[in-house]
């Protein structure tokens, strides 16, 4: 199992944040995510430092549904990042935490007429316009309201990142945004002639998750720019943002080979330079929206083990208290994970290989398909590492399992985030 950010083993026990795991588990029970702080904050550094924030005054805006508690919210503002909302949901948990709304971008290929107005009167920064409907509602409760909208116009690019179907968005066949290939993204152009309270000063394009190459960004970077010079030289309309979505690729197991932040940001940057000075137009401000390569690394998952199930000359099912209700991801398109026992780090591996199984009613419910840590005890703790986006923000209650607790460590400190549900919590809603 790769370590990640802090991930330190002391005498056979694995330490996150300078905290002991199997003291964690003890505190507060499994099963429990757990999050490297520093970790998180290096990876926003990171961004803010190779995506030229300061520099030359672009934007990273992370994409909070990968993880948004309130204290995310919080973290991000303190490491300067915007922040990319898709629902009335994420929206209320940023205005919560105080998040500076003229740092929002809003997103959604289907924002309620509720959701839009909750957006205008909180006074988010950007809306990223997704499709005819939603311009008309934004175009109507603008004008009743006297005010004028940022917007950015998410485009279709027709580009096909090579990655799982479910995760793939730039391409024609996709429920996002406005195609450029059948005319809708200049017929949405068009429709602004008659619209006086929206201002269209940036496009958006997002191509897809878990992406290893550059060179998708690159042929992105070809499309949006070739786009600005065009929208002005049609329609004389000034683009001043250009944002090219998240989608960068992080390890999982080692046959994910991602490159780091800086070579992402450096691929789009000195693309964009390039393509400007060949089109001879001004370079606009940059935007990204990294989502999972903010946080999939610095979470963990521990898990205690209880029943194990050997069927000889067949499989060892090892199963843990948790599964596609705070992991979905190995369910849903069948993500690799890396894990190992917390307690017993120098395990060494052997040749018997074990399948962990999740506690859901699905045959499904597989986290890990096959594994070789051994020497496996009931009572033991498990950890799945690279558990941090999309696990909690896509956790479910399934079979009535309460949602795991949230927990960052730093410095040899925990601080719990998220309480864990409890069962009154699960029948709160029912009346
Ligand atoms: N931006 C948009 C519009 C998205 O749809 C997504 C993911 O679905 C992201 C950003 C974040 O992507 P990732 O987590 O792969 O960086």
């Amino acid at each position: 199992m790769k370590l990640h950010g802090t991930m330190e083993i002391k005498s056979d026990t694995l330490y996150i944040g300078g905290v002991n795991t199997v003291n964690m588990a003890e505190k507060y029970s499994t099963p429990l995510y757990i999050f490297d702080e520093e970790l998180i904050r290096n990876n926003c550094k990171e961004y803010i430092k190779n995506f030229k924030v300061k520099e030359n005054g672009n934007k990273v805006a992370y994409a909070g549904k990968a993880f948004l508690p309130l204290y995310m919210c919080k973290l991000i503002d303190e490491e300067s990042l915007y922040l990319d909302v898709v629902s009335g949901g994420e929206l209320f948990t940023a205005h919560k935490a105080n998040f500076p709304m003229e740092k929002i971008l809003f997103h959604g290929n289907n924002k309620t007429p509720d959701e839009i107005q909750m957006g205008i009167k909180y006074g988010v920064g950007r809306f990223v316009v997704d499709n005819f409907y939603e311009l008309d509602i934004i175009e109507r409760l603008c004008e009743e309201q006297n005010k004028i909208q940022d917007i950015y116009f998410r485009v279709t690019p027709g580009i096909d990142a090579h990655t799982h179907k479910y995760i793939r968005t730039g391409q024609i066949d996709s429920k996002f945004g406005f195609a450029l290939t059948n005319g809708d993204f200049y017929l949405a152009v068009e429709k602004l002639k008659e619209y006086k309270n929206v201002n269209l000063m940036g496009i958006h394009a997002h191509i897809g998750s878990q992406i290893f190459q550059v060179e998708p960004f690159q042929e992105e970077v070809d499309v949006m720019i070739n786009l600005v010079k065009e929208l002005k030289e049609k329609y004389n309309i000034e683009i001043t943002e250009v944002d090219f979505g998240g989608g960068i690729g992080v390890y999982y197991t080692e046959e994910d080979t991602p490159k780091s932040i800086k070579d992402f940001c450096e691929a789009i940057i000195n693309k964009c330079e390039e393509k400007c000075k060949k089109l001879n137009i001004n370079m606009p401000t940059l935007v990204i929206e990294p989502g999972r390569s903010l946080v999939a690394n610095a979470g963990s998952t521990l898990y205690s083990i209880g029943s194990i199930k050997e069927i000889k000359d067949v499989r060892t099912y090892v199963s843990v208290d948790g599964g596609m209700t705070d992991n979905i991801r190995p369910s849903l398109y069948q993500a690799g994970y890396e894990c190992a026992i917390v307690n017993k780090m120098n395990n060494i591996s052997s040749n018997h290989k074990v399948t962990i199984a999740g506690k859901c009613c699905e045959s499904g419910d597989i986290l890990v398909s096959s594994t070789d840590i051994f020497n496996i005890e009931s009572g033991d703790i498990l950890i799945t590492t690279s558990t941090g986006a999309y696990g909690y923000s896509m956790a479910s209650n399934y079979n009535k399992i309460p949602k795991n607790p949230v927990v960052f460590v730093k410095d040899g400190e925990d601080k719990l985030v998220c309480k864990r549900q409890s069962y009154e919590d699960l029948l709160s809603l029912e009346v």
